[in-house]
């Protein structure tokens, strides 16, 4: 029983610490409570945790850009490979196609490289398909915190570009190749920082947050409403879809995003934790890194099943609070308010509170009444980030799912290819 006890901390030592930080820092935050110290002791006690958050918003744009400059890595790679082969007659001519689907309108962008006789060894395709009102965040420039996804849209335009430069392009696709595979690194180390950093990020929230007797009846029974909408989303719903579109455990996938998930609870945003979800996903559940690069930064930044479930809720307390009665059709409209909320919230901390002004008007609530639910907001935002998290991991598992044929033909080509040589 001590081997096993044994090998289980050997393999999960770094996710069992983050485990001990939490409660660690839960503890000493309640033990500091009763020291009553200074503004500016609070100030300086938080420091390593706020180092923390630094050094994960840092990782997050040079991972993001790196790692979507993909046709140009792609092409380049396939040229290195061939080169030191020494056929040089076969040196595939990279193309980039672009077709338009028309019975669907999609745009599907075909990114191919040909042999010389014109037919495919090796392309994919990128769907983009935004839905209107996530188009004004894909412009770089947009303000809330940092637009994650005009990065994205930003770096994959600079790969189509750099594909269609060829070898001229190599330059800066050897550097995002380096870049990336250094911020990976980065994040290993950065990694081992966690659980101290968790310790002061957690027991500094408690110094500051207000008295917890003072919360009031119903504010407890609002938060005990939302946190059980979480769980039976997170733990049921979430995990219920990727097992009826992949067919596959979602324990199992569950189980390698989890320091992933304890990163998000510990920072309160999607944002900061994406560099450890990339590489939870690469690295314990085999993501395929195409699928993780775009899709993930995407997800965090407008898939938030958690903060769309917690405005609703918030919203109908709100309502209650002030005795109004909400028919049907305004229920609805909070509904659709909520998911449209969610999607302009930023993977920030309590981002969700500001934008839950947009379903408070919607049925003509007032907007000052969101002060009443900032008392437990800092805590309620943990869980909500851990369930946006968990939702962008698993469609990033389903997205794999859905390309794997993909895949499986484009691998087929190129081996095909290697073949003919
Ligand atoms: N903190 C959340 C996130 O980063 C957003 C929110 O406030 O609901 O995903």
């Amino acid at each position: 029983v001590w081997g096993r006890v044994k090998n289980v901390c050997k393999q999960n030592g770094l996710l069992i610490l983050s485990v001990l930080a939490v409660v660690i820092g839960c503890l000493l935050g309640f033990f500091l409570r009763g020291k009553q110290l200074s503004e500016q002791e609070v100030k300086y006690f938080q420091f390593p945790g706020e180092l923390l958050m630094r050094m994960l918003k840092m990782l997050i744009l040079p991972l993001v850009v790196s790692s979507n400059m993909f046709p140009a890595n792609l092409v380049q790679a396939t040229f290195q490979q061939y080169r030191t082969q020494r056929v040089p007659e076969l040196i595939p001519k990279p193309t980039v196609a672009q077709l338009l689907d028309e019975t669907t309108t999609r745009r599907v962008y075909i990114y191919g490289i040909q042999d010389d006789n014109g037919s495919d060894v090796q392309n994919f395709s990128l769907d983009l398909t935004p839905p209107p009102d996530v188009i004004m965040k894909t412009s770089p420039g947009t303000s809330e915190g940092m637009n994650v996804l005009g990065i994205v849209i930003f770096s994959a335009t600079m790969g189509i570009m750099l594909g269609r430069m060829g070898p001229n392009g190599s330059a800066l696709v050897n550097f995002c190749q380096s870049l990336n595979e250094a911020v990976l690194k980065i994040v290993a180390i950065v990694i081992w920082y966690f659980p101290f950093g968790i310790v002061f990020l957690v027991a500094g929230k408690i110094l500051e947050m207000d008295d917890p007797s003072a919360m009031g009846k119903k504010l407890g029974f609002y938060a005990i409403t939302v946190v059980m909408g979480l769980v039976l989303h997170g733990l049921f719903i979430l995990p219920a879809m990727y097992f009826f579109i992949t067919k596959k455990s979602p324990i199992v996938y569950i189980r390698g995003i989890l320091q992933a998930l304890l990163i998000s609870l510990a920072t309160s945003s999607s944002s900061a934790t994406l560099p450890i979800t990339f590489k939870c996903l690469l690295e314990n559940n085999h993501i395929d890194r195409r699928i993780i690069r775009f899709v993930l930064p995407v997800g965090a930044t407008i898939n938030m099943d958690g903060t769309a479930l917690y405005e609703a809720v918030a919203a109908i307390f709100i309502a209650q609070v002030n005795n109004y009665e909400l028919d049907f059709g305004q229920i609805i409209t909070i509904s659709i308010t909520a998911t449209a909320a969610s999607i302009g919230a930023a993977g920030i901390p309590q981002a969700g509170l500001v934008t839950m002004v947009i379903v408070l008007t919607s049925v003509g609530l007032p907007t000052d009444d969101i002060t009443l639910i900032i008392a437990v907001d800092w805590a309620l935002d943990r869980f909500r980030t851990m369930v946006n998290v968990m939702g962008d991991a698993l469609a990033t598992g389903i997205m794999a799912h859905i390309c794997r044929k993909d895949f499986v033909k484009e691998g087929e080509q190129v081996r095909a290819f290697k073949a003919k040589l």
